[in-house]
C-alpha cells in the first residue's frame, strides 16, 4: 500500500505574547522585544489524525495570564477535531506550553521520548529553578500516572509510529525533544516545535536562549535539515508567520502544507 500523504495545520491557542528578543533568538537584539504565539499542530491524512503537542490547560493559562488564550480543544473544534476522541498525541517536549493540556486528550496515546520523560518526571534536577519555571507540575503528574499503561509510549530515538509519520530525536532545547517528519504532497516536512522558535533559526543557526545542550542542538539542526525535502518544509514552534503566511482555514488556524 502506498504511504499516505498528510496535511499539516498550525492552530494558535495563545498570543501574541511579548518576549525579549534575546530570549527567542539567543543573545541577539538584547534591547528589543518581539512577539510570539503558542500553537499546537494537527496532522491529517488517510484515516488518521495526529496532534502535535497539548498546549496549555485552562487553569495554568489563567495563572500565567496568557494573552489571547483559547482552550486548545476549542481551537481543534474549528477544524472538526474532537480532542476527546483523538488517538495519537505527540508530545515534543515537557515544557508547560506543550504538555500542560495533556488532560484535554483523555483517549489519546501520548508519544514522548523516554529520555525526556525520565528527566522531567524522575530526575530531581528537573525540580530546580531553571527547569521548574518552564514546566507544569500538574501536567507532569498526569503524564507520570500514565507510565506503564497503553496510553504512554516512551520512544527511544527515531521511530516510525504510523505510515508516513516518523518521530526524530532532536535534543538541544531540552534533553529529549522530538520533532515529527511527515510525508506530505510536497515531500517530507518537519513539524519542528521548539527545535526553532522562529523560521529564522533554521536559516541562521541561532536558536532560542532556552538551551539544555547547544552542541546537541547544532547536530539536531543538521539532522532535521537533512531529513526535510526542502527548507520551505521546516516549521518552527512559535513564529507569528505560521499563521500569517499560510492559507487560513478557520479562525487562528492555517494549513502549512
Ligand atoms: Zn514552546
Amino acid at each position: 500500500m502506498a504511504t499516505p500523504t498528510y496535511e499539516i495545520y498550525a492552530l494558535k491557542y495563545a498570543g501574541p505574547l511579548i518576549r525579549p528578543a534575546s530570549m527567542v533568538t539567543w543573545f541577539q537584539d538584547m534591547d528589543k522585544t518581539t512577539e510570539i504565539n503558542y500553537y499546537i499542530f494537527a496532522i491529517r491524512g488517510g484515516d488518521e489524525t495526529i496532534i502535535v503537542d497539548c498546549g496549555c490547560a485552562p487553569k495554568l493559562a489563567s495563572e500565567r495570564n496568557l494573552n489571547g488564550y483559547v482552550n486548545p480543544a476549542e481551537v481543534l473544534r474549528r477544524i472538526n477535531i474532537d480532542a476527546k476522541k483523538v488517538r495519537h498525541v505527540v508530545a515534543t517536549h515537557i515544557h508547560f506550553d506543550h504538555i500542560s493540556g495533556v488532560e484535554l486528550f483523555p483517549r489519546a496515546t501520548i508519544y514522548v521520548q523516554e529520555k525526556e520523560f525520565l528527566f522531567w518526571i524522575k530526575n530531581p534536577i528537573a525540580k530546580r529553578a531553571p527547569f521548574m519555571h518552564t514546566t507544569d507540575p500538574v501536567g507532569n503528574r498526569y503524564l507520570a500516572k500514565l507510565e506503564g499503561t497503553k496510553r504512554l509510549k516512551l520512544i527511544r530515538g527515531d521511530k516510525k509510529i504510523l505510515p508516513g509519520i516518523e518521530l526524530l530525536l532532536a535534543p538541544g532545547h531540552t534533553i529529549g525533544l522530538q520533532v515529527v517528519a511527515v510525508n506530505t504532497a510536497r515531500g517530507t516536512a518537519i513539524v519542528g516545535s521548539d527545535a526553532a522558535h522562529l523560521f529564522s533559526s533554521f536559516r541562521t543557526d541561532i536558536p532560542s536562549a532556552i538551551i539544555t545542550d547547544m552542541i546537541s542542538w547544532m547536530k539536531s539542526y543538521d539532522k532535521i535539515k537533512a531529513k526535510a525535502s526542502s527548507p520551505a518544509l521546516l516549521f518552527p514552534g512559535h513564529d507569528l508567520a505560521l499563521l500569517e503566511n499560510y492559507p487560513k482555514v478557520a479562525e487562528d488556524v492555517s494549513r502549512l502544507v
